[in-house]
């Protein structure tokens, strides 16, 4: 087994998936798969379309031809727009989001040369102040959209809780919910999209008996790794382990908790605090940050992280002994999920939970599941 790896357990994301688009699809709000945290990774993005989601949205166009090159049977949304792509945005995606008329009118010259029709999803900006624009300019923007040949107004869409930390509530939702309608009846059009936002949605739609003109979400985190984003709670049914990440050990044994000499900067600028317990086990591992963000790893039960540089990461095994060659495997956070999927020294392994069963089988009761993270197989 090459490591590091990730391992992506497809049956787990199936699963996952299924039973977002029941619940959500149960009170009529369809569900958009966000694919920018594997890449647009193919395999992963089939299996979104296999169990019913065939709505993709990436944030990189070039996920976006990625995905189409390998033959995914989907609708594409592209994310984030920017002016010098416009070209490609109208020729790959089928819709896009947008919040700045500037480049809605170079997507409107990119679509008329080519004589086609782009839809966009406009952002409205209710507080989170990453994209969108402001209801203040609503109206004058939609105006002037709705003259642009080749462009098409799907729908309004908002993001929160992602730059500012702005909650998705039950009053963000009833404004986003009555933008439409006025628009709707201002402007004598029909919005098809109301997309009210991401993952961190969950709670506003288990708590709200209303769900008001809002008919869709864009998930990524809770298909990948079946939680909510506002407190990171898992959401009941679904998956949170779909992904692990696989490192070796490099070196092990005792060493003190305190580095020993004349103190500096660390390899990353930073002066290192340390605390003192004597004399602890540490084992290294082949692993580091140029291949992951090491801040997002979740150690095995009884270990933590003690930091890690570009290519090694220090653990504290506590009572557990390793040895050399042994593997230890990490669950992985939405910053590691980028990371690692985006990145090109960590290898991909594709796996379904029957066949992990198998190999626990095979294992004749040696390693117990409760402690399945941590194996010493070298195979
Ligand atoms: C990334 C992104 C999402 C998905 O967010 P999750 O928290 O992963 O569900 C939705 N909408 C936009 C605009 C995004 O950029």
């Amino acid at each position: 087994m090459p490591t590091p790896e990730i391992t992506i357990d497809l049956e787990k994301i199936a699963s996952n998936v299924s039973v977002l688009k029941e619940l959500y699809g149960a009170r009529g709000i369809s569900i958009i798969g966000v694919t920018k945290a594997a890449c647009g990774d193919p395999c992963l993005a089939n299996i979104l379309v296999s169990n019913g989601v065939n709505f993709l949205a990436d944030s990189r166009i070039i996920n976006i031809k990625r995905m189409l090159d390998a033959g995914v049977k989907a609708k594409f949304l592209l994310l984030r727009t920017l002016p010098s792509e416009v070209e490609l945005v109208v020729k790959y995606a089928d819709v896009s989001l947008n919040s700045d008329l500037s480049i809605i009118r170079l997507l409107s010259e990119a679509a008329t040369k080519r004589n086609l029709l782009h839809k966009i999803i406009l952002m409205i900006e209710l507080g989170d102040l990453r994209e969108g624009i402001m209801p203040i300019d609503l109206n004058s923007a939609v105006r002037n959209i709705l003259k642009l040949p080749g462009i098409e107004l799907m729908g309004i869409g908002t993001n929160l809780a992602c730059f500012g930390g702005i909650m998705p509530n039950a009053r963000k939702m009833r404004m986003l919910s009555s933008i439409a309608i006025d628009l709707e009846k201002r402007f004598n059009i029909t919005l098809d999209l109301i997309s009210g936002g991401n993952s961190a949605n969950y709670n506003w739609f288990k708590k709200s008996e209303v769900l008001g003109r809002i008919n869709n979400l864009r998930l990524g985190e809770s298909i990948f790794l079946g939680r909510e984003t506002l407190e990171r709670k898992p959401i009941p049914n679904l998956f949170t382990d779909a992904f692990s990440l696989s490192a070796e050990v490099i070196e092990s044994g005792l060493k003190p908790s305190v580095p020993f000499g004349e103190t500096g900067l660390d390899a990353f600028g930073n002066k290192p605090v340390f605390e003192d317990s004597g004399q602890i086990k540490r084992a290294i591992l082949g692993i580091g940050k140029l291949d992951v963000n090491t801040d997002g790893l979740a150690p095995p039960d009884g270990m933590t992280i003690l930091g890690a540089t570009s290519d090694h990461l220090i653990l504290n095994t506590n009572e557990k002994v390793l040895k050399v060659g042994d593997v230890v495997t990490f669950g992985l956070n939405y910053g590691a999920l980028l990371s690692a999927m985006n990145s090109q020294t960590i290898a991909k392994r594709y796996v379904k939970t029957s066949d992990n069963r198998r190999i626990l089988q095979n294992d004749r009761g040696k390693r117990p599941a409760s402690q399945a993270a941590f194996s010493d197989n070298r195979d």
